[in-house]
């Protein structure tokens, strides 16, 4: 966990004002990987007393256009938001019950980025997520099964 120094620092250094509530969301964010918007809404709350829902909005879309977060969203998810950016990482989700871990970039840095035909774009990010089942998922199920041959 950085600590508030640290998150002053990388406010300033994307050129944002340095906040309570901009403080608190980029700790929330630091503590729990992958969030949705409510946890960090809960987290901030706790840390701050009464934000609006709007106060936190606004400021995570000031950190995630700062690129100090990274918003991002599963098809079927809400949008969830960490600290993790800058490494294009990707993302496996569990189909079952929405888990979501952090996966390297299968070939080291970044090669996604490097895409066949860029069309012209200036490609700044490769989305790849894996989709499966999650451990606690998988022995949810085969107690299951060994329930029913019972
Ligand atoms: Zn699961
Ligand atoms: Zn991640």
């Amino acid at each position: 966990m950085p600590h508030t120094a640290d998150l002053e620092q990388l406010l300033r250094g994307a050129d944002l004002r340095v906040t309570r509530p901009r403080i608190a969301v980029l700790t929330a964010v630091h503590a729990q990987p992958h969030a949705d918007t409510d946890a960090l809404i809960a987290a901030v709350r706790a840390d701050l007393g009464d934000v609006s829902h709007q106060a936190v909005y606004d400021v995570l879309r000031a950190l995630t256009s700062a690129g100090l977060v990274r918003r991002i969203q599963p098809m079927g998810s809400v949008a969830r938001y960490e600290s993790r950016v800058g490494d294009n990482h990707h993302h496996v989700v569990c189909r079952s019950c929405g888990a979501i871990a952090d996966v390297d970039c299968a070939v080291g840095d970044t090669p996604c980025l490097t895409a066949a035909n860029d069309h012209g774009f200036t490609i700044d990010e490769a989305e790849v997520v894996y989709w499966g089942v999650c451990s606690d998922c998988q022995n949810a199920d085969s107690s299951i099964r060994e329930d029913t041959r019972v």
